[in-house]
């Protein structure tokens, strides 16, 4: 794996304010004398930090997303909302869709999909996450949840080349659970087939403490961070880890 281009996406959910702009200082300085051809670093943080972090970040090489963004391609009475033309005019590049906190919370997998297209059209690259539950892993039904969520969630995408995907297993998020080197190899294998070319990036629990696990995958494009990429000091330490 150390050869290979990776993509490094932190989400820092609903956490961060304007003083924790400050501690992408040292990553920003680690950033710098790292081989830029190696590694690709988004932050996605909240939509309050986007355009700080934006302008924060505008003399290095790394890039901002938003972490969801409304359906609706067009401006609207939509209180409360931001849709994907706003993010891109923020300056953020990616967007996070369909993340299983959002799915939670009831977006099922046709309005992912419009979000998908608004999203595309307003330029932005898609980060888009898909994953089973424990429940279903243990009725052996992984391949199948995966299937429909890309099958539904991309219905009618022709050019997938901005779209990235995130293997995000519902079970491993937040609870310090990864899958088995084996399973998750298979995993990835069976994403990349389903979705020719497509970078596939893994999420869920990653940690500096399970990332010597996880880099043996060789089939892996990256990673898409949670809790470890709120604390700057973790986060070097994971991208340091891959490649040693
Ligand atoms: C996530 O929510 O996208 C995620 C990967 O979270 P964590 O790393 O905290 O499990």
């Amino acid at each position: 794996m150390t050869n290979k281009y990776m993509y490094f996406i932190a989400n820092w959910k609903m956490f961060g304010n304007l003083r924790t702009l400050k501690s992408l200082d040292k990553v920003v300085s680690f950033v710098k004398k790292f081989k830029k051809s190696k590694i690709k670093l988004i932050y996605c943080p909240p939509a309050t930090l986007i355009c700080p972090m934006v302008k924060k970040l505008k003399l290095t090489s790394i890039n901002v997303g938003g972490q969801n963004c409304h359906e609706s391609y067009n401006y609207g009475a939509y209180t409360g909302q931001i849709n994907s033309k706003m993010l891109k005019d923020m300056g953020a590049k990616y967007v996070i869709l369909g993340h299983s906190e959002n799915r939670k919370l009831g977006e099922n997998d046709y309005l992912i999909n419009t979000k998908i297209k608004s999203s595309i059209k307003s330029g932005l690259k898609i980060i888009f996450c898909i994953g089973e539950t424990l429940k279903q892993k243990r009725k052996k039904m992984t391949k199948k949840i995966l299937v429909n969520q890309i099958n539904k969630g991309l219905n009618k995408i022709n050019n997938k080349k901005n779209i990235l995907i995130a293997y995000e297993p519902i079970w491993a998020i937040g609870s310090g659970l990864i899958p088995k080197e084996s399973d998750l190899h298979e995993t990835i294998g069976f994403i990349k087939n389903k979705i020719r070319g497509a970078k596939v990036l893994y999420g869920g629990s990653v940690s500096p403490k399970n990332i010597n696990q996880l880099k043996k995958i060789d089939n892996l494009d990256g990673f898409l961070i949670g809790g470890a990429s709120q604390v700057s000091n973790n986060f070097i330490d994971i991208i340091k880890k891959t490649f040693n």
